[in-house]
């Protein structure tokens, strides 16, 4: 899932100011920052009333099931025409693709009031870890399902680097290099631990990405 975290809330209210907003309608996200405890019922809430409390006029607000499905965003949008209307910004408690998605539903200033931190896995509920920079080549099958590209603060393939110390990280002192412990998991499952990874194709990885899985569309492309 997408791991949010709160947004400066001097910054929103900057964003807010830079149109001379008076009147707010905020739309939180009832998938990932719902989870994440920064765009659910209770922080959509929490943030009308933070709104209120600063003196702007809170027009209404929503939580869509998904606020990155362009579809049924612009349903939810319909259904909340009028106090949609009748605010002259919206803030959007989502991840930046939740926010855009949005802003290309609605005909007014759209703000993100969340930074979207990264891709995760739920630990433990609330707890969250990175796993993963979306690569478009994943090296998982000959990493043990360890990722390097992530997990590795310097980002290397191949390890450990000249800096690990007693099956530690060079950069991050109080955890585990990634590399000792690829081999390990490669080691116990009787894998060839020696394997040298080749460069990546930094090609796979070129932006703006876009896949259609569609049977009549053009065949899926990760670009
Ligand atoms: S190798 Fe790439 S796609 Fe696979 S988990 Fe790591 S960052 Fe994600
Ligand atoms: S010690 Fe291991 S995890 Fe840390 S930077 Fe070096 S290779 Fe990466």
């Amino acid at each position: 899932m997408i791991i949010t975290r709160q947004r400066e809330w001097q910054r929103v209210l900057d964003d807010l100011a830079s149109v001379g907003a008076r009147s707010v309608f905020v739309v939180g996200c009832g998938e990932c920052a719902t989870a994440a405890h920064t765009g659910g019922e209770p922080e959509v809430a929490e943030a009308r009333e933070r709104l209120s409390a600063a003196g702007f006029a809170v027009t209404g607000s929503t939580v869509p099931e998904v606020t990155c499905h362009a579809g049924g965003v612009k349903l939810e949008a319909r259904k909340h025409a009028a106090t949609i209307d009748a605010a002259d910004a919206i803030v959007v408690l989502a991840c930046g693709a939740g926010t855009q998605t949005v802003a290309d539903a609605v005909a007014k200033p759209v703000f993100p009031g969340l930074e979207s931190a990264f891709l995760g896995t739920v630990v433990r509920h609330g707890v969250f870890e990175e796993r993963c920079q979306m690569c478009g080549e994943c090296v998982l099958d000959a990493t043990g399902g360890i990722c390097p590209v992530t997990t590795c603060p310097k980002g290397l393939l191949n390890g450990p680097c000249g800096g690990m110390w007693d099956g530690m990280c060079d950069v991050v002192r109080d955890r585990p290099c990634v590399h000792v412990q690829i081999r390990e998991r490669l080691a116990q499952q009787g894998r060839d631990v020696a394997r040298t990874l080749p460069p990546k194709d930094h090609s796979k990885k070129l932006k703006p990405a876009k896949l259609s899985v569609r049977a009549s569309g053009p065949s899926g492309s990760a670009r």
